[in-house]
C-alpha cells in the first residue's frame, strides 16, 4: 500500500455523490439527498435512504437536496452530508491516517461554498483539501489529455447541471454552466403528463420513464412505457402507456437548450483550439449523457464527432482520483483560492 492509499476522491454532484479511494476502487455512490426534521433540522437520512423519502415525507420531515441547483443551498447540511460520507470511508477502513481530499464541485460554486466544502472535509478529518471544479475533472475521468496544448471539450451533463467546457493546458479555457439538466427533463415529463394526459405523477416516476425510454433523437425502434399517476379529473389512480415519441418531444425543450449551451461555447472558442477539437471530438459525461440519442442530435446539431465517455456516472470521481495519485497534476488544475476566470460563454 502507498503513502496515500487511503486518500480519498469525492464526486460532490448536484444528484449523487461518489467517494473513491484510489487503492480500493469507487466506495460510496449515494444520492445527494438528506433527509431532515423540519422543526428540530435534525439529519434523519441521507443518501439512497433519503431519496426514498422524496415525495414520501410526513409534514415534519422534508428531503433536501443542498447542491440542487450546482450551488450550495445550505452549508450545514453540505457538510454533514460529506462528513458522512468522509467518515463512512474511515468506518470501512479502520483507525486510518488522516486522508487527503480531492473533491470535484459544480462550477458555480462561489468561493464562500468553495470555503465551506473545504472546512466540511477538514472538519470531517481531511488532512488536506484540494478543489477541482467538475468539467476538468470529468475531462481526466473521461481521459482527455487536459495538460496537453490541445484544446479538449467535455459536456457534463448531470441532475442539476450542464457544464459545458473547453480545456487546454490544465486550465479551463471557455466554460458554460446552465441550471438545465437530468432534473429538468423530469420536471418537462411531469408537465407534459399533466398538459397532455390530465395525469399528476412524480418526479421519481418522471426519471425512471425517462431513464426507460428517453431520448434525444429518434430511436431505431421506438418504445412504450407506463405512466402511473392521478388523473386530474376523476383524482382516482390512473396508469397510462406512453410512446417515447411522446417523451422525445416532452423534454425537448431541456434538450434544445443543452445543444444551445454547446453551440454557443463552440462560438466562443478561440479558433485554434476549435480545430484541434474537430479532432477531438466532444466527450459527453454525467448520467444526462447516456440519454439515448443525444450524441447523434449533439453530432448533428455541430458537426462534430461527439462520443459518450466510458462509463459516464463516474468520470468526475475517478478524475478526482486520478488527481490525488498525480501530485503534480493537482497543482496544474485544483482551484486557487484566487485565480483568473475563464471565458464564460452566454
Ligand atoms: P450530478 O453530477 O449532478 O450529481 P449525475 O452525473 O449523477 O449528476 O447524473 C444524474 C442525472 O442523470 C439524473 O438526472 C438522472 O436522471 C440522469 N440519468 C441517469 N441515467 C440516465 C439514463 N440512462 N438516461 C437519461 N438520464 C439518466
Ligand atoms: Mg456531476
Amino acid at each position: 500500500m502507498g503513502l496515500f492509499s487511503h486518500d480519498v476522491g469525492i464526486d460532490l454532484g448536484t444528484a449523487n455523490t461518489l467517494v473513491m479511494v484510489p487503492s480500493k476502487g469507487i466506495i460510496i455512490n449515494e444520492p445527494s439527498v438528506v433527509a431532515i426534521h423540519r422543526k428540530t433540522r435534525k439529519v434523519l437520512a441521507i443518501g439512497a435512504d433519503a431519496k426514498r423519502m422524496v415525495g414520501r415525507t410526513p409534514a415534519n420531515i422534508v428531503a433536501v437536496r443542498p447542491l440542487k441547483d450546482g450551488v450550495i443551498s445550505d452549508f450545514d447540511v453540505t457538510e454533514q452530508m460529506l462528513s458522512h460520507f468522509i467518515r463512512q470511508v474511515h468506518n470501512r477502513f479502520g483507525n486510518l491516517p488522516k486522508p487527503r481530499v480531492v473533491v470535484g464541485i459544480p462550477s458555480g460554486v462561489t468561493e464562500v461554498e468553495k470555503m465551506a466544502v473545504r472546512d466540511a472535509a477538514r472538519n470531517a478529518g481531511a488532512r488536506a483539501c484540494h478543489l477541482i471544479e467538475e468539467p476538468m475533472a470529468a475531462a481526466i475521468g473521461a481521459g482527455l489529455p487536459v495538460t496537453e496544448p490541445t484544446g479538449s471539450m467535455i459536456v457534463d451533463i448531470g441532475g442539476g447541471t450542464t457544464e459545458v467546457a473547453v480545456i487546454s493546458l490544465g486550465g479551463i479555457v471557455v466554460s458554460q454552466s446552465i441550471r438545465v439538466a437530468g432534473d429538468e427533463m423530469d420536471e418537462e415529463i411531469v408537465q407534459y403528463a399533466r398538459q397532455r394526459h390530465n395525469l399528476l405523477i412524480g418526479d421519481r416516476m418522471a426519471e425512471e420513464v425517462k431513464i426507460a425510454v428517453g431520448s434525444a433523437w429518434p430511436l431505431t425502434e421506438e418504445r412504450m412505457a407506463t405512466l402511473r399517476g392521478r388523473d386530474l379529473v376523476s383524482g382516482l389512480p390512473r396508469v397510462i402507456d406512453i410512446s417515447s415519441v411522446e417523451i422525445r418531444d416532452g423534454i425537448s425543450g431541456s434538450v434544445n437548450q443543452i445543444v444551445e449551451a454547446v453551440k454557443s461555447t463552440l462560438e466562443a472558442t478561440p479558433p485554434e483550439l476549435v480545430s484541434d477539437l474537430i479532432s477531438g471530438g466532444i466527450a459527453l459525461a454525467g448520467g444526462g449523457a447516456l440519454l439515448a440519442g443525444l450524441d447523434q442530435r449533439l453530432s448533428h446539431e455541430t458537426k462534430m464527432h461527439v462520443y459518450v465517455a466510458d462509463d459516464p456516472l463516474t468520470c468526475v470521481v475517478r478524475g478526482t482520483a486520478i488527481v490525488l495519485q498525480e501530485i503534480e497534476l493537482i497543482r496544474k488544475v485544483e482551484v486557487p483560492e484566487q485565480y483568473a476566470r475563464p471565458i464564460r460563454a452566454g
